[in-house]
């Protein structure tokens, strides 16, 4: 017997999620994986390191309560939003039993957390313009207890439909979470869901500090519910899951003024993604889609060379296999975003498709 297959069968067929960070990467520009370019400054205390935490510390779920705007009994923090996901998956569904459901073109770890748990997904791709397709997950709900849903979604950029969401809501009230993916708000805050929570107590929200707030490297994630659903997470979650530098961090993050710099390097990030779009449409090889996160999704003639060629030439972009003929840019700085079109329009006139 090897070690291999004394795992359990589920986890010998996983397949891992392949992260830009496993991926690899090649040069400086690193615009693979919707990091912040803002290498924002923190002081790191290193005492009192011999105590453990608090398991949901005060001050931080104060904090981030205040930032959404929602209670601090319906907010819980995590390793990342991940964290929040495998929580999710371990508290509400049975292994074998229970199926999530998502809706492709999305992100990859609703599949890996849930087929690591052996909780079977399904999935309902979204509609042609990347919407909900209501009649299609209407008719999959038997047997589902999340459905997960990501706005703005991951790759494609797009938000879902309010309504949609709403009518998703009233349609799984009493049977199944709505598990609705913000990473991504702080850069279109009016888009969230987060005052649905008042209605809907089986609405569930994830968000991070990795994305706006500049803290991929943090790992620091909220789950937003009813008190309910976040009394059950804190039944799973690890016994001291946030350690103490970085519930300090993520604190100082959420400070007034360190809330205002996130908002100052959102609309700088905004305004870049803008000019970046522009820029792309010009080339007529180039169908650029707008976006509301910190990425750009683009379709180009030979999107592989393309992304072979920014590689060569130091600038990471991501493929995007579940969108084909597309690559995923993310927002750098200028400089950066600068060093991407260049290289992406050298690529496609070493290709002849542009004029
Ligand atoms: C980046 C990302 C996450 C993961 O966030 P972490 O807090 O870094 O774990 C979750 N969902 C989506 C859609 C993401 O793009």
């Amino acid at each position: 017997m090897t070690i291999q297959t004394l795992a359990r069968a589920a986890v010998q067929a996983v397949e891992p999620y392949k992260s830009a960070r496993r991926l690899g990467s090649s040069g400086d520009i690193w615009l693979n994986a919707n990091e912040s370019p803002f290498d924002n400054e923190y002081v790191i205390q290193s005492n009192r390191l011999n105590r453990y935490g608090t398991c949901q510390p005060e001050a931080l779920i104060q904090a981030y309560a205040q930032y959404a705007g929602v209670s601090t009994e319906q907010v819980l923090t995590s390793r990342g939003a991940d964290e929040g996901i495998e929580l999710l998956i371990r508290a509400f569904c049975e292994p074998g039993q229970d199926d999530i459901l998502y809706c492709p073109p999305t992100y990859g770890m609703y599949r890996v957390s849930s087929a690591t748990a052996d909780v079977s997904s399904r999935e309902v791709p979204l509609t042609p313009d990347w919407q909900l397709d209501l009649p299609a997950i209407a008719e999959n709900l038997a047997g589902v207890k999340l459905c997960f849903l990501c706005s703005p979604n991951n790759p494609t950029g797009n938000l879902n439909r309010r309504k949609d969401i709403v009518a998703l809501l009233e349609m799984t009230q009493g049977k199944s979470l709505v598990v609705v993916d913000e990473a991504y708000i702080d850069f279109c805050p009016e888009a969230s869901t987060v005052d649905l929570l008042q209605d809907f107590p089986h609405l569930v929200i994830l968000r991070t500090l990795s994305k706006a707030f500049a803290l991929a490297g943090l790992r620091c994630g909220f789950t937003l519910s009813s008190p309910d659903v976040i009394e059950v997470l804190l039944k799973v979650i690890a016994p001291y899951p946030v350690p103490t530098p970085v519930a300090a961090i993520a604190q100082e993050a959420l400070t007034t003024s360190g809330v205002q710099r996130m908002q100052q390097q959102v609309s700088t990030l905004n305004e870049n993604k803008a000019r970046l779009q522009q820029e792309l449409s010009q080339s007529e090889a180039i169908t650029v889609f707008a976006g509301e996160g910190n990425y750009l999704l683009f379709r180009c003639p030979d999107s592989e060379s393309v992304f072979q060629a920014c590689w060569d030439q130091g600038v990471t972009l991501r493929k995007t296999p579940a969108v084909p003929e597309c690559l995923r840019v993310s927002i750098g700085s200028w400089e950066e975003c600068e060093a991407a079109l260049k290289v992406i329009r050298q690529a496609l006139s070493a290709q002849g498709a542009v004029k």
